[in-house]
């Protein structure tokens, strides 16, 4: 017998490999944050002595889900531009974020976003936002695998700095955290191509490679976004980052809405991926993304959420259902998309993306154990046998029992554990008080 941390036994196992495999009544078993085992529940249990132990009887055992594209803490701003295009939604969430924001209140936005996430099976979140620093003490205090970086807009940012100290920043920020760990993924997030001249892109991809850090922007979300890209850059926006160094093999280009045939070629060429977020889309008015052509294409495809403001929550399995089906409605084809490949795209898919393809994303060995356990007996699953299709159509956030990252238990039989939830919705709900009471002296 073999001692281990954690044993998460009893459930059926879809560990999302290239096989496809399902395993009934399986177990995963966990030491030192890492998976060392997984197989037949009593095979398991015959091999290791764990410490703890979680329970899937019941339950789906499943690897957690990667978010590749979100804001975590405009879920300060939750409720405050539905229903308007993305450029009065961007008008109004810059106005709000530059004359509201400071590191304590994203802080409290990002535990609260953690808090929402871990509940939906959430495990992994690359989150472009003001106040990285703050975001990343919250995570590594809760335990969640959280990527981000600077990020940058030609504005002067909530702390007074313009373009030119916002880099100078970003710069010790880099150099501070490969200090820290020189192993640790680092991020440089250029907002988009209408928010920063070619000049600046360019500085921005050359920082991020004296720091081999990979990209995050946004691009071919809206229509009007194109018309704001020409006028500043000349070209549409896919064209334009390519211009200025910013596609690549290492960059993550959220939304990639708006593509015609040279934009979808240019992703494909440059090894570019994609942050695929139907909910946002859909309900800024911007469009459904060429989700299929993109895969055929060749184009590595993971799926975001986006911020709260935007997506009303940051619900994964909303995104995969959203994923599974809308692609059949535009094409008329069922078999466009479908199940597995929208659980893959929200798992095994994103990790990749987000160049954590031999660390997450699936329950293999020697990957970290990010590992969530589904509820299968709800009256809304049930008596489904076929785990991808329970995932995609049935499951719900709700669903969720239990949530492991890096082989600590972060929520057990749906109690946060490192989380006080109620003071963190206290503090979130106060801070929106503030926020009215500011809004209506001004
Ligand atoms: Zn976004």
């Amino acid at each position: 017998m073999t001692d281990v941390d954690l044993l998460v036994t009893g459930g059926t196992v879809l560990p999302v490999d290239p096989a496809g495999t399902v395993l009934r009544d399986g177990a995963v078993a966990v030491r030192d944050g890492a998976i060392v085992a997984v197989g037949p529940a009593p095979e398991i249990a015959e091999r290791f002595t764990p410490a703890e132990t979680l329970d899937a009887t019941g339950g789906l055992v499943m690897p957690g889900l990667v978010n590749t594209h979100a804001h975590l803490a405009m879920n300060l701003f939750r409720g405050t531009a539905d229903d308007v295009s993305l450029e009065e939604f961007l008008e109004r969430l810059l106005a709000a974020e530059l004359a509201l924001l400071d590191a304590a209140a994203v802080a409290v936005g990002v535990e609260a976003a953690l808090a929402e996430s871990i509940r939906g099976g959430v495990t992994t979140a690359l989150d472009m936002y003001w106040f990285p620093e703050a975001a990343s003490e919250v995570a590594a205090r809760v335990g969640f695998r959280l990527l981000n970086g600077p990020s940058f807009m030609d504005v002067t940012d909530p702390e007074g700095r313009d373009f030119e100290a916002r880099m100078a920043w970003a710069e010790q920020l880099l150099a501070a955290r490969r200090d820290a760990d020189p192993d640790a993924p680092a991020w440089v997030m250029p907002h988009s191509a209408y928010m920063l001249s070619r000049d600046q892109l360019e500085r921005i991809r050359e920082l991020a490679d004296r720091f081999g850090a990979r990209l995050h922007v946004h691009a071919a979300e809206s229509a009007g976004e194109d018309d704001a890209v020409r006028a500043r850059h000349g070209v549409r926006p896919l064209p334009a980052l390519g211009a200025a160094g910013v596609l690549g093999p290492d960059t993550v280009v959220a939304h990639a809405v708006q593509l015609d045939d040279a934009d979808l070629a240019l992703l494909a060429e440059t090894g570019t991926s994609v942050a695929h977020c139907p909910v946002s889309n859909l309900n800024l008015g911007c469009g459904i993304a060429p989700l299929p052509a993109l895969l055929r294409a060749g184009v590595p495809v993971g799926l975001g959420t986006d911020g709260a403001v935007s997506a009303g929550a940051l619900d994964m399995f909303a995104a995969i259902r959203m994923a599974a089906l809308l692609h059949k409605g535009v094409t008329r084809d069922p078999r466009t998309v479908g199940a597995e490949r929208a659980v893959r795209l929200a798992t095994a898919d994103g990790a990749a993306v987000l160049g954590l393809a031999d660390r997450v994303g699936s329950l293999t060995v020697g990957r970290r154990a990010d590992v969530i356990v589904c509820d299968l007996d709800g009256p809304h699953v049930a008596p489904n046998e076929d785990p991808w299709s329970a995932v995609a159509y049935g499951l719900t956030a709700a669903d969720v029992r239990h949530t492991v990252v890096d082989g600590r238990v972060l929520m057990r039989d749906r109690m946060l554990t490192t989380i006080d939830e109620q003071s963190v919705l206290d503090r979130m709900r106060g801070l929106r008080r503030t926020q009215i009471a500011r809004g209506e002296r001004s």
